[in-house]
């Protein structure tokens, strides 16, 4: 069989899938409900593709990807494609419910756990491979979808994820998850020679694990690796993608075998030494930035691209990585000014946007002239618009001195807020949300559609915040918090009051399987026109004796689960944010709030892949937070909260961030992150949460006595409080009070 290799021009690397209105998160939660069949699912999904399909053909895409949709996650598929879902779920006969309960879980089947795909907010679910897996191919998705596009009349790319980073991100038990690689190739080189059967020209293999530090003996493995698998001669071209940064190494290890193409990301930066030369292949160059939502300067792409011509046989138009990562579509953005409408692409202006380049690239510039002229013109009021230069921000930023980010040494607050908070010791506290019951949402929608005012929204979140305070002083804990009732969102909330940020209509990004978010936009530079927090916390202080905690967001995470603008580096919108935090400290504590939160969950999330760049993140992170945190008295107790594991890497930033009190998720790692924070020599105040909130039962007073014994082992009496491990904002509360009533039990039983 000969299969013809003819390169393209214009293409994506991956796509979106819930739906331009979420319509398959809505189809797949009435199927978990039982509302809609198997049947009917599938035919919403399939009309989905379809129609994505060919709004992407007619859009010049001459390559499309193909196997990019999924019911839940592409890590997910790929396990069932090899084969590899963990025999707790091998009982459950049909494949959609089987594949549903490895994703979710069910009453007696425990999820495989979910992990953040790279550095985005996408959250894959991570397979677990051990001794008792035995690979095996089950193409039938893959060859589906391919035969649905082909059908269709689409120029078809199918794509699966690599097997080097399929085994990386993989959990392996009973040895490394590499260990496997013979196993698996064959199967892929099955997998491919079924692909061109098909009728497949092109495949290509997502590696984005080449962008991390890999070994030289990993960097050997993608060489044999893709070697192997190009040997064959009965199989389609092969494109190995990489994205969200640089290959390094690894990229000189694939050039020498006989792929015919590799996709690289140039948004990362578009220096081009250390590309070697490409001299077979095809180079699809990921110009186009796929996960943030900035228009693309054409000239300064087709630039780059003109550079890259001489590099590679041919030379591709692309998105850096999968759309999966950036809203669908511009067109449903109504409420945006035009101007800031004028700066953006979402998922159909990027393709627009490959489109444009391509013709430009092949053509000249000229075949482009007027395209280029508007984003010019559009890009140029970037440039000069007041709201992304605003003096007093920078002026202030500007003349703060090192002291901004200092406070006494440890020993002088302790000793300053034992005395005025006059706390027992082993404190009892939350973490800052109570349940969002019917009531809060209903109100909160009704306000919206204008069926009530804002004074009486007012009226029934006081009344929510009342009843909380009066909760948690019948069950006694020491240190309140406002139920956070108010939120819609931890970011969000901010956002939508500070200056410098725009929120979108529609603009959903898939989180993980139907959980969907709209991220907001940081467009300028961010002030805090007022208070933000202070009318709710100081309500809730003055129907209470006990310290309320004043609970904000904190600089990093606000960026974290942001669209953050381009135009200038990460650590100078952090410190913007970070001022008007540390604003909002000075106005809370002015109030007559005496312990402030500043939550940090994402402090780990940014974390760069390579370790080269980690200092520099950590060093702007933990000084952002500083400076949100150090315009308060000594007196003032600062916490602050992290969670979602994996603490390693940031163990050392965590002390620096020289919050008093730290609270942590504990519960699920069993207090193994206490060793490590105290081998990092952190001497603060530390709650490691004894209980896990994202699960509906309710722990024993037995649970959390052994917890806190657990947990004494590592940290002294005087520097331990007790909390849940987040916020309980997702739980009934029934079996919130149930729960507090323990803990606070147990305290008192250690105490
Ligand atoms: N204060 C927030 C809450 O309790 C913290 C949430 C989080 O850690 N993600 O909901
Ligand atoms: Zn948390």
């Amino acid at each position: 069989m000969t299969v013809t290799h003819n390169p393209f021009t214009a293409t994506v690397l991956g796509l979106p899938r819930v739906g331009p209105h979420r319509e398959l998160k809505r189809a797949t939660e009435s199927y978990w409900a039982g509302r809609i069949d198997a049947q009917r699912l599938h035919a919403i999904a399939r009309d989905l593709r379809r129609d994505q399909l060919t709004k992407l053909q007619s859009a010049g895409m001459d390559s499309i990807p193909v196997g990019t949709f999924s019911y839940y996650d592409q890590m997910l598929d790929t396990a069932v494609l090899f084969g590899a879902l963990p025999p707790r779920v091998a009982g459950i006969a049909d494949p959609l419910d089987r594949y549903f309960a490895a994703a979710r879980g069910t009453d007696t089947v425990e999820p495989l756990e979910m992990t953040k795909w790279f550095d985005t907010n996408y959250h894959y679910l991570v397979p677990e491979i051990g001794p008792e897996t035995v690979f095996s191919l089950d193409p039938s998705k893959v060859l589906d979808e391919l035969r649905e596009a082909l059908a269709l009349g689409v120029p078809a790319r199918t794509v699966v994820v690599g097997p080097i980073t399929f085994l990386k991100l993989a959990k392996a038990t009973g040895g490394a998850a590499l260990d496997r690689l013979d196993e698996l190739v064959p199967l892929y080189q099955e997998l491919l020679r079924l692909l061109a059967v098909a009728g497949a020209e092109w495949v290509q293999l997502d590696e984005p694990v080449l962008v991390t530090d890999l070994s030289l003996d990993e960097v050997e493995l993608v060489r044999r690796t893709y070697a192997e698998l190009s040997a064959a001669t009965d199989r389609p071209a092969l494109l190995v993608a990489t994205y969200f940064g640089k290959p390094g190494a690894a990229l000189s290890a694939l050039a020498e075998t006989e792929i015919e193409g590799i996709a690289l990301d140039f948004t990362v930066d578009a220096d081009l030494s250390g590309v070697p030369a490409l001299a077979n292949k095809l180079l699809v160059a990921g110009v186009v930035d796929g996960r943030n939502v900035w228009r693309t300067d054409l000239e300064k792409a087709l630039a780059t691209l003109g550079t890259l011509l001489g590099c590679a046989k041919s030379v591709a138009v692309s998105s850096s990585c999968s759309l999966l990562h950036v809203p669908y579509t511009l067109a449903s953005e109504t409420g945006l000014d035009e101007r800031l409408r004028s700066w953006l692409a979402f998922g159909a202006e990027k393709v627009a946007e490959v489109r444009l380049l391509a013709i430009g690239l092949s053509a000249g510039p000229g075949a482009i002239a007027n395209e280029l002229a508007t984003v010019r013109t559009a890009l140029a009021t970037r440039r000069t618009d007041p709201r992304l230069d605003n003096s007093q921000v920078r002026a202030r930023l500007a003349t703060l001195g090192t002291d901004a980010t200092r406070r006494a040494p440890a020993e002088q607050r302790r000793a300053l807020q034992a005395e005025r908070l006059r706390l027992p010791s082993l404190p009892t506290t939350t973490i800052g949300s109570y349940p969002q019951t019917s009531a809060i949402r209903l109100a909160r929608a009704a306000l919206r559609k204008g069926e009530i005012d804002q004074a009486e929204y007012v009226r029934r979140m006081r009344s929510e915040i009342a009843d909380v305070i009066a909760l948690q002083e019948k069950l006694g804990l020491d240190v309140l918090v406002h139920g956070e009732p108010e939120r819609n969102d931890m970011v969000q909330y901010f956002a939508e009051q500070l200056d410098g940020f725009a929120a979108t209509d529609a603009g959903w990004v898939q989180s993980y399987g139907t959980r969907c978010v709209r991220p907001p936009i940081l467009f300028g530079d961010v002030a805090r026109p007022a208070p933000m927090t202070v009318d709710w916390i100081g309500y809730a202080q003055s129907l209470t004796d006990k310290p309320v905690k004043g609970m904000l967001t904190g600089p990093v995470t606000i960026l974290a689960w942001s669209f953050v603008r381009d135009d200038q580096p990460l650590a100078d919108s952090a410190r913007q944010v970070a001022l008007a935090i540390r604003d909002e400290t000075v106005d809370l504590q002015a109030a007559g709030i005496r312990i402030i939160q500043v939550d940090e969950p994402a402090l780990r999330e940014l974390l760069p892949l390579r370790a080269a760049d980690q200092g520099e993140y950590l060093e702007w992170s933990v000084g952002a937070f500083r400076l949100a945190t150090s315009g308060v008295s000594d007196a003032t107790q600062i916490h602050t909260h992290l969670c979602y594991s994996e603490f390693g890497e940031v163990i050392d930033a965590i002390a620096g961030l020289d919050a008093d009190v730290t609270s942590i998720e504990a519960a699920r790692s069993h207090m193994e992150v206490l060793d490590d924070l105290n081998a990092a020599g952190f001497d603060l105040g530390v709650g490691p949460g004894v209980y896990d909130i994202h699960s509906p039962r309710v722990p024993s007073v037995e649970e959390i006595t052994a917890s806190l014994r657990a947990a004494l082992k590592a940290v002294p009496a005087e520097r331990l409080w007790v909390n849940p491990d987040c916020g309980l904002k997702t739980r009934g509360p029934v079996e919130v009070e149930a729960s507090l009533r323990n803990l606070v039990a147990a305290a008192a039983a250690v105490r």
